[in-house]
C-alpha cells in the first residue's frame, strides 16, 4: 500500500472549491511541490477516498508519503504539516525582517551573508505584491522580464542558502519596544524577541465594493493573475478591474489564451495610470475591449462566478458572463500592526529618516545624541523599507535596494548598542 503514495504530496480536492484553491494556493506560493487531483474528473482521487473510507464533505484532504491524512487543514496546521512555520521563543535575534517581499528578502539575503542572526517572518508567502506579477519587464538584469514568481523564489533560496530562517504563516501582531529590545507578536500566539527590526510589510490590494466578493474569492475573484489563478481562463471571458500596470500586465498576459478579456477602469484614460509601453499593446490587441467610466456593481454565480454587471457613468448596467475577474484597484500599507507605536501619516505609511518631525523624535531617548538613520523610524533600531514606507517608489528595484542598504544601518545601530 505504502508504494502508492511514493511521489510527494497529494491534494485531493474540487477544482471548483474555495477550499482547496485556498490550499493549492498557499501551496503555490510557498514552493511546496504537491500533486492535485481533482475530485470532479480523477477516478484516482475517487479510489482514494473509497480507500480511506470518506467521502466529498470530507475534502480538501492531504495525504503524504506514508499515507497520512491531513484533513481540510487551515493554514496554520497545513504549515505546520508542510514545516515551514517554526517557533523561536527561546532565542534573541539580531535582526527580525517583517514581511518577505522584495524589500524583505532583500534584507534577509544581505543580513544572512553578512553574518547576522537573522530571522524573516510573513503573513502569507514569499514574493509579496511582486509575486503576483505575472511578467516584471523593467527589474535590471532581466530584459526580456522575469514573472514575480520566479523572481520571489529565487531570492527565497538565496536567502535560506545563507542561512535566514523564513518562518510562513507567521503574522505579526503587536510590536513593544522594551529599551534595549523589541519583542514581536505573531498571530499564532508565539512570540519573537530581537534586538533590532525591520519593516517590510508593503501594501494589500483592496477589495472590490460589492456584495458577495468574498464568496467568490478563489472560485472567480482573484488578486493576481499567476500561477494557478490563470489556469481555468483558456477561451475564457475574462474581466480586469483597474487602470495600473499591474492591470496592463494582467490584461496582456491573460489576452493570450482567454477569449476576450474586459478591462474595467473607473477613470476615464487608460493612460493616466499605465505606463505608455503597455498602454499601446493594449490597444494593438484584438481581444482587449475597455470599458471607461465603468464600475463593477454586482457578482453573480452559484458555486463559481458566472457573470459580473458594470455599469458605465449614467446607463443602465450590463451584464456579461465573465467567469474570472482580476481585480488591482490600489493597496494601502499594512502597518496596523505598529499601531500606536511609530509615527506614519494618515493613510498608515512609515515616516523615516529626515521626514519625521522634530516633536516625534523627541520621544525616542537615542535621537537626543544623533539624527535617525535614512531608514529609521521614529524609534531607533526600528527601520522601514519599500511600499510601506512614506515616500517610496513603488518599485521592486527600490524596495530591494532599500532592503539591501538597511542592512547597513542595522549594523550601524547594533555597533552603537550598549
Ligand atoms: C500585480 C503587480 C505587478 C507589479 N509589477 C511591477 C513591475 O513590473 N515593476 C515594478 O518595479 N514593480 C511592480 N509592482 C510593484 C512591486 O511589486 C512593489 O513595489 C514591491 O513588491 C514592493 O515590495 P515590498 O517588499 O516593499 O512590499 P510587498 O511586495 O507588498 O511585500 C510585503 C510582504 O509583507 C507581508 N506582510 C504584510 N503584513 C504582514 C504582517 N503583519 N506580518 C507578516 N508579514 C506581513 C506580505 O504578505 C508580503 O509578502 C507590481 C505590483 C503588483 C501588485
Amino acid at each position: 500500500m505504502l508504494s502508492e503514495f511514493v511521489g510527494g504530496l497529494k491534494v485531493v480536492g474540487s477544482g471548483r472549491s474555495s477550499e482547496t484553491y485556498v490550499i493549492r494556493d498557499f501551496m503555490d506560493k510557498n514552493h511546496i511541490w504537491y500533486h492535485f487531483l481533482d475530485v470532479d474528473v480523477s477516478d484516482e482521487a475517487k479510489e482514494l477516498l473509497t480507500h480511506f473510507q470518506l467521502s466529498v464533505s470530507d475534502l480538501p484532504i492531504i495525504i503524504n508519503d506514508e499515507a497520512k491524512i491531513c484533513r481540510s487543514p487551515n493554514l496554520g496546521e497545513l504549515a505546520r504539516y508542510t514545516g515551514i512555520l517554526m517557533d523561536f521563543e527561546d532565542e534573541i535575534f539580531d535582526l527580525l525582517i517583517i514581511g518577505a517581499g522584495p524589500a524583505g528578502l532583500a534584507a534577509s539575503v544581505y543580513a544572512a551573508s553578512e553574518g547576522l542572526k537573522v530571522v524573516t517572518i510573513d503573513s502569507s508567502a514569499p514574493g509579496g505584491q511582486a509575486g503576483k506579477s505575472s511578467k516584471i519587464e523593467n527589474y535590471l538584469g532581466f530584459p526580456t522580464g522575469i514573472s514575480g514568481r520566479d523572481l520571489a523564489n529565487r531570492a527565497y533560496i538565496q536567502a535560506q542558502k545563507f542561512g535566514c530562517n523564513i518562518s510562513i504563516p507567521h503574522k505579526a501582531e503587536s510590536l513593544e519596544h522594551m529599551g534595549d529590545h523589541f519583542v514581536l507578536s505573531a498571530t499564532n500566539g508565539k512570540s519573537i524577541r530581537t534586538k533590532s527590526l525591520i519593516a517590510a510589510t508593503g501594501a494589500n490590494y483592496r477589495k472590490l465594493p460589492v456584495s458577495h466578493v468574498e464568496k467568490f474569492e478563489g472560485s472567480g475573484i482573484y488578486y493576481s493573475a499567476t500561477g494557478m489563478n490563470i489556469s481555468s481562463c483558456e477561451n475564457e471571458i475574462i474581466g480586469i478591474v483597474g487602470g495600473g500596470n499591474s492591470a496592463g500586465q494582467a490584461a496582456l498576459f491573460i489576452a493570450d489564451f482567454a477569449k476576450v478579456v474586459h478591462i474595467i477602469l473607473r477613470g476615464g484614460l487608460l493612460g493616466a495610470k499605465m505606463s505608455d509601453y503597455l498602454v499601446q499593446r493594449i490597444e494593438a490587441t484584438d481581444n482587449i475591449i475597455e470599458h471607461l467610466n465603468t464600475e463593477v456593481v454586482a457578482l453573480s454565480g452559484d458555486h463559481h462566478l458566472e457573470s459580473v454587471a458594470i455599469q458605465t457613468k449614467m446607463q443602465e448596467p450590463v451584464t456579461i458572463p465573465i467567469t474570472n475577474l482580476f481585480t488591482f484597484i490600489g493597496a494601502r500599507p499594512c502597518t496596523e500592526w505598529l499601531d500606536g507605536l511609530v509615527a506614519m501619516d494618515d493613510s498608515g505609511f512609515i515616516f523615516t529618516g529626515p521626514s519625521i518631525i522634530d516633536q516625534e523624535l523627541s520621544e525616542c531617548r537615542i535621537y537626543q545624541q544623533r539624527k535617525p538613520q535614512s531608514l529609521e523610524t521614529s524609534i531607533a533600531g526600528l527601520f522601514a523599507v519599500g511600499d510601506v514606507r512614506k515616500g517610496s517608489v513603488k518599485r521592486v528595484a527600490s524596495a530591494v535596494g532599500e532592503g539591501s542598504m538597511a542592512v547597513s544601518q542595522v549594523h550601524q545601530y547594533l555597533s552603537e548598542a550598549p
